[in-house]
């Protein structure tokens, strides 16, 4: 699939991990320059992160570089929270050594400092829509959906992109150029921080701003009919800032509702500890007997908002702020073993290694003549029979009960040694 040209993985125990994505794509770091784009600095933003996160799987860049954390306040985003911790977005100026949000904020400030980066964006969904009269409780000068938002007019020293007013204007303008619904207009609202606003202070891009770095918040708004409107929203208002900055790029989509909403459903896949697959569409809410370790599994999820918790013996998987499933364990050790696997998928052979998926139209049967081994297809069952390898097995012959999907057309594979698990692939009936 075209897509998977620019599928990355998103590694969840990797050691001395950020405890945040960063994906950068680069093409020329020394002539041309770096934006930096943060979602999810507050959890219950979904227009925010979804956006960084289709911004990570479906731009390409040409020309410039483009740095992108989609996930910046990931436990807050796992419980759709504004901030489990507090509020992140006032930890900026200072933060408590015992904050539990420390590492995350320290480790944003040296990305946002680094001299590559010339432009920050830090992406929020915003109460209400604003406007400069007060027309209601939604339609009122404190509300911050459809604003650009800067805390100041300009940098205190030049700067090629110094001029914050006059590219948030540029940037609500041409926005307002193309709006899904008129009343969805743009402005740009000029926080004054310095003088005006003492909460602001502690934010990300007063602190951007105070090291000299352009920053501004795009705001959309919480009270779009959909999560869709959002990233479309924010995705117009990235690009408008690429096009500014000579940044080139890419996108395999259109950018329209439609094309957004089906991407949003895309979940992808996981694999875990090299050895177990699972594709994410419409999974089940719960599964069982899932081989894992004790300790020190390894998710790693395709999509960049993928992310596990593990919630006493279970483990609960999460794209964004939506949970997709929970796990629950039967523990092996770690085993490292080979076995080649060779399958008749409609009577066609094929090799494939563990932690992958095939797909039969009419049945499939496990090719194994090693003692050592045992198959065993999860839901099939065959009286007398324990090894499951050399049976043909069609869609009829497997109990929907064992589907890790709510189609009930996709199934585990499991193979063994001794007992003891190896790995996994996955059966996809069409
Ligand atoms: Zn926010």
């Amino acid at each position: 699939m075209y897509f998977s040209l620019f599928l990355l993985f998103f590694s969840i125990t990797s050691l001395n991990a950020l405890p945040f994505n960063i994906i950068k794509k680069e093409t020329d770091i020394l002539n041309t320059p770096t934006l930096l784009v943060i979602g999810g600095i507050h959890g219950n933003e979904p227009g925010s992160y979804f956006a960084a996160a289709l911004l990570s799987r479906y731009y390409h860049i040409k020309q410039g570089n483009l740095w992108i954390v989609p996930d910046l306040n990931r436990p807050s985003i796992q419980q759709d929270n504004r901030g489990i911790n507090g509020d992140m977005n006032r930890k900026f100026s200072d933060i408590d050594p015992q904050d539990a949000d420390v590492e995350t904020v320290q480790e944003i400030q040296k990305i946002i400092t680094e001299k590559q980066v010339a432009l920050i964006l830090n992406l929020h969904d915003g109460h209400g829509f604003y406007r400069k009269k007060h027309l209601n409780t939604i339609f009122n000068p404190n509300a911050w959906g459809q604003t650009c938002v800067i805390d100041q007019g300009t940098l205190d020293t030049e700067h090629p992109y110094g001029n914050l007013n006059e590219i948030a204007s540029k940037v609500s303008g041409e926005l307002n150029n193309d709006l899904i619904e008129g009343h969805h207009f743009f402005d740009v609202r000029n926080t004054n921080t310095r003088f005006d606003d003492e909460a602001m202070k502690h934010s990300l891009t007063y602190f951007a701003v105070t090291h000299n770095k352009p920053a501004f918040a795009i705001e959309t708004s919480k009270n779009l009919p959909s999560l869709h409107h959002k990233v479309f929203y924010h995705l117009h208002a990235i690009e408008c800032y690429m096009k500014l900055m000579g940044i080139k790029y890419e996108r395999t989509f259109d950018l329209n509702m439609d094309a957004i909403e089906q991407l949003l459903k895309n979940h992808d896949y996981l694999t875990i500890n090299n050895n177990i697959y699972f594709d994410l569409q419409n999974l089940k809410n719960s599964l069982s007997f899932i081989p894992l370790q004790s300790e020190r599994n390894e998710f790693k999820f395709a999509h960049p908002l993928g992310s596990v918790q593990k919630n006493k013996t279970q483990y609960d998987l999460f794209i964004g702020n939506q949970k997709i499933s929970t796990l629950i364990p039967s523990y092996h050790p770690k085993e490292l073993c080979s076995i080649p696997i060779t399958i008749l998928a409609d009577g066609k052979t094929q090799k494939l290694s563990f932690a992958t998926d095939f797909f039969v139209t009419a049945d499939f049967k496990i090719i194994n003549n090693d003692l050592n081994t045992r198959v065993n297809v999860i839901g099939f069952t065959k009286k007398g029979v324990k090894d499951e390898a050399n049976i043909l097995v069609g869609l009829s012959d497997l109990d929907s009960k064992y589907s890790i999907d709510t189609a009930h057309k996709s199934y585990r594979v499991e193979f063994y040694q001794k007992n003891r698990f190896c790995g996994m692939v996955l059966v996809h009936f069409k």
